[in-house]
């Protein structure tokens, strides 16, 4: 009995030293299908910090017909990327909440250099006086797959509208074709998954993005992982890292 009490009390101080660490920005690099979506909520759920997803953000403005939605409905229908200026505005927002000042994992940001270099001075302007800042530089995670493995998993890639889980046809499917496992809504093919515009999104990333990976490349601020293992062992080694980069920073290093 004791020794229950004991592995509760662990455990809870545990859960309390993780809500109270730091973790800092984080940014999940990696084409469209190298497993960001699913890699987020992953270590969002480990360090209880908010997933960032200006994907998922955009997404909701477009729902809710806002001016901005409106804007941008039709460029993100054809995969292009939306104009820095609105999705840097959109980012400053929300990573101002009050639930963001732990730490936050970005998804799908920055996604051009001009982005990268916003991200770092908004981070020095918004931080250098809590004292968290150069620590507070964002730890950038590159999730890699083959190209081909990639078009597959887009192309068998379904969502669930009422709670975001992301199914795959192919590695993840859901218990019953078409249904979500967690609330039995029906799973569908998000507009700029369909084939025609996969390719169209992949050249993108390649001409637009790759420069963000070369500018934290250039300042050493990196870390390349295997995208193409199981999910859990993916995760597992984006944990190492983070708990590797916070402890350094803690020690002053
Ligand atoms: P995602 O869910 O991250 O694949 O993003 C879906 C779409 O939202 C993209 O194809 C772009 O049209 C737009 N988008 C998301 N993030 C950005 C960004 N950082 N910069 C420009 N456009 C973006």
């Amino acid at each position: 009995m004791a020794g229950i009490l004991e592995q509760e009390r662990v455990g809870a101080s545990s859960m309390a030293e993780q809500l109270l660490r730091n973790i800092g920005p984080i940014v999940l690099l990696g084409p469209p299908g190298a497993g960001k979506g699913t890699q987020s909520k992953n270590i969002t759920q480990h360090y209880r910090i908010p997933q960032v997803s200006t994907g998922d953000l955009l997404r909701e403005h477009v729902r809710q017909a806002t001016p901005l939605g409106v804007e941008v409905k039709e460029l993100m229908a054809r995969g292009e990327l939306v104009p820095d200026h609105l999705v840097c505005d959109i980012v400053a927002w929300r990573l101002r909440e009050p639930d963001a000042q732990r730490g936050f994992v970005l998804d799908g940001f920055p996604r051009a250099q001009k982005q990268a270099v916003w991200l770092d001075a908004f981070l020095k302007f918004e931080f250098f006086e809590t004292g968290k800042w150069p620590a507070w530089l964002p730890i950038v995670v590159r999730l890699q797959v083959d190209y081909n493995k990639l078009l597959l998993r887009i192309a068998g890639r379904r969502t669930c509208p009422t709670c975001g889980r992301i199914y795959n046809v192919h590695s993840q499917p859901p218990l019953v074709n078409e249904i979500c496992d967690v609330d039995g809504s029906k799973l569908f093919i998000r507009d700029d998954d369909r084939e025609e515009v996969i390719r169209e999104r992949l050249a993108t990333y390649e001409r637009q993005t790759k420069p963000v990976a070369d500018y934290y490349e250039r300042l050493g601020r990196v870390v390349t992982i295997d995208g193409d293992q199981p999910v859990d062992e993916v995760t597992a080694r984006i944990v190492q890292e983070i708990d590797g980069r916070a402890a350094a920073a803690s020690e002053g290093k």
